[in-house]
């Protein structure tokens, strides 16, 4: 079903810097296969040895993997530990005491900076606080806070008493709060008066009151409130407490709990891009074993390094890349309360040149806006800025089209930083597919290889390998540390989604479709499964017919999907963002014309969309990823009736239903 017959090959391949290869911390790729020998040879050694080495354990592990009751696996079971003593305190003793953790910048573009230290006492006297409000190790609770260390301090005191976070970006809505909520068994909110973004103050207290009154959630005890903007609020007696006074009384030493490695340490639901989003349970070892690893392997970072994951902590990302890995390896990190645009689309390059960022890591989505931006603005063109302290790049999210990789390669890194093109997923924890950037040689649109240790693979419907060359299904054969756990509350859901019976039931299955490189084996995502088209009988994926769109000069977004149709089973229907304005009337037929006949010269006449609909933006997830499902029904000019708790920019499904 799921197979995809060819891929355009690309050609390009930029090998990383020697100066960069001489000091990574996985150096050259020999290195790299040394790991993976090591990974093949004692599968469950090789994770025993880094998780003894790198994680501070309260109470050793004996056991290392426990299969008996699989897909629900167990890594280091009797083992324990605390994943806030691993960010913060172990950086009291090791000499970062007084290095800067955190250097958060506000949407105004003030800046304040916390040493480890400082960050300790602020982690103590917040988990303090939940403690005097009776949240003990195992309550599930929710937080809908601002990209702000206050955010961040309230995870991380989560994890020291052991209660199992739940995020809620700050930018759903209260019936999906509310959904949330009921799903997790809360029993406490944290919040935030308002939130700042793009000079706009936002509320959030008044969207978990909103969402409370929905009712049934009477698990919820408590809402404690930060105080951002100080605008107005309402409060409910004995339930809402202002965070700086449940703090200001509380010691600022907080014992951390030990928890089991299993122990829950957060559930979050995933995007959305595929459906109804699912609550993924992580465990704290094996999640913070692959949050710390991959911090050194994929992004090398070193003391000195400034690094900057633009990611919202309501993501995963801003989970493992901000409040998680980054601090368990003691980095000084940017973090970021406003938007790319504002107070224009120079922001990210302004900042990078202000605080001479080294490791900058975003999504394609950021990338595609702002080559729209400064095409459209000169004066907000990278070109403009002094980038030279990069010398890493990441990026996360949706596949990167190989015109958008180019761009950040050239306009960002200069030519000089390697690209991290980071294959992963809410479900797998951490970077899964990479290039190591002080090793692999990059080839744009490929995630390239597996890091070390997984066991990653393309297989057809029947689970059997597929030859390098045949695109079908992305696996990974066995379990690895950080992958999830469970769906909460919902195991049946968890095996069907994620090892089917079609795969024998161990197997993980990602979801999103690959094809290995016929010479190198590399890696390229082909798009969503559900979303492989299927033209006359040939098996084509999304991303490379969008990734053709992107690479003409007028086009800044693309997104094709399958429209059923009698005689050829399927035709494809794209949906485009131009640079310049959206075209109506006989010019956009022209401008259809002119972009089918260049996807028929990229690829091929088979490629040829059938209809082009043009858009001034597409139907995007809160965390940016383009929501194709819809765009499958818009194109059969059928009413929607899915899923859209997550989507964005519900007003834009109008403009993209009629037909040009
Ligand atoms: P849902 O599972 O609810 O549909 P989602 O899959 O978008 O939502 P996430 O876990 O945030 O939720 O995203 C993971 C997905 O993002 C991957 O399965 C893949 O489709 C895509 N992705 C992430 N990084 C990359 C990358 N570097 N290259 C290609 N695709 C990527
Ligand atoms: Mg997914």
């Amino acid at each position: 079903m799921s197979s995809i017959e060819s891929f355009k090959q690309e050609e390009r391949v930029f090998s990383p810097p020697a100066d960069f290869v001489t000091n990574a911390a996985i150096s050259g790729m020999d290195a790299y296969r040394a790991l993976c020998a090591e990974a093949a040879d004692d599968y469950e050694g090789f994770w025993a040895r880094l998780a003894q080495q790198n994680i501070h354990w309260t109470k050793p592990f004996t056991k290392r993997l426990d299969e008996s009751n699989a897909p629900f696996y167990k890594w280091f079971e009797d083992g324990e530990l605390n994943v806030s003593w691993n960010c913060l305190d172990r950086h009291l003793t090791n000499g970062n005491a007084d290095k800067v953790a955190i250097i958060f910048e506000a949407d105004d573009g003030n800046v304040v900076r916390v040493t480890y230290k400082e960050l300790h006492e602020r982690v103590c006297k917040f988990a303090n606080g939940l403690k005097s409000l009776s949240i003990n190790k195992g309550d599930r609770v929710i937080i809908y806070m601002p990209m702000s260390i206050d955010g961040i301090a309230a995870m991380q005191a989560c994890a020291r008493i052991g209660a199992t976070h739940s995020v809620v970006f700050g930018g759903f809505s209260a019936k999906s709060l509310h959904e949330r909520i009921i799903d997790a068994g809360a029993v406490a909110v944290l919040t935030a008066d308002y939130q700042v973004r793009g000079g706009k103050h936002l509320p959030l207290k008044s969207i978990v009151d909103e969402a409370l009154a929905l009712g049934g959630c009477d698990t919820i005890r408590n809402v404690v409130v930060y105080k951002r903007t100080g605008g107005a609020v309402e409060f409910v007696e004995r339930r809402d407490v202002w965070l700086h006074e449940l703090v200001e009384q509380q010691t600022s030493e907080c014992a951390p709990e030990p928890v089991g490695a299993e122990h829950p340490l957060f559930i979050l639901y995933t995007s959305g891009s595929t459906g109804k989003p699912k609550g993924v349970q992580h465990s704290s070892a094996g999640y913070l074993l692959w949050a710390m690893l991959t911090m050194k392997w994929t992004f090398d970072i070193k003391p000195e390094d400034v690094y900057w994951c633009t990611a919202d902590i309501g993501w995963i990302t801003g989970h493992t890349y901000v409040t998680y890995g980054p601090l368990a390896v003691g980095a000084t990190q940017i973090v970021f309360e406003g938007v790319p645009t504002y107070p224009n689309a120079g922001r990210f390059w302004d900042m990078v040149q202000k605080h001479k960022v080294s490791i900058f890591y975003t999504a394609p989505t950021a990338i595609r806006s702002l080559i729209k931006a400064a095409d459209a603005d000169p004066s907000v063109h990278p070109d403009n800025y002094d980038l030279s302290s990069l010398r890493l790049l990441g990026s996360v999210g949706e596949p990167i089209n190989p015109e958008a990789w180019m761009w950040y390669y050239k306009h960002i890194g200069g030519e000089r930083c390697p690209i991290a093109d980071t294959f992963w997923q809410t479900e797998t924890g951490g970077h899964v597919i990479s290039p190591l950037p002080g090793a692999t040689p990059m080839v744009p649109g490929s995630c390239t290889l597996p890091l070390p240790g997984i066991t990653a693979a393309v297989v057809d419907d029947g689970g059997h390998d597929l030859p390098n060359g045949k695109g079908g299904l992305l696996v990974i054969k066995r379990p690895w540390p950080s992958m999830i756990r469970n769906i909460w509350n919902d195991p049946e859901r968890f095996e069907k989604s994620y090892f089917p019976h079609e795969l024998g039931g161990r197997t993980y299955l990602a979801g999103d479709g690959a094809i290995r490189n016929e010479e190198t084996g590399y890696f390229t995502i082909t798009g969503r499964i559900d979303d492989v088209l299927n033209i006359s009988g040939h098996r084509m994926g999304t991303a490379e017919i969008e990734s053709a769109l992107v690479a003409n000069p007028m086009v800044a977004e693309a997104a094709v999907v399958g429209k059923p149709d009698e005689t050829t089973g399927e035709t494809i229907c794209a949906f485009v963002v131009l640079k310049r304005t959206r075209p109506e009337g006989d010019e956009a037929k022209q401008i259809a014309k002119e972009l089918r006949d260049w996807v028929a010269k990229e690829i091929g006449p088979i490629a040829k969309p059938k209809e082009i609909r043009f858009g001034d933006n597409l139907p995007k997830t809160r965390s940016g990823k383009i929501m194709r499902r819809l765009l499958r029904v818009l194109a059969k000019d059928e009413a929607i009736t899915q899923d859209i708790s997550t989507l964005e920019n519900p007003a834009i499904l109008e403009q993209l239903k009629q037909a040009q």
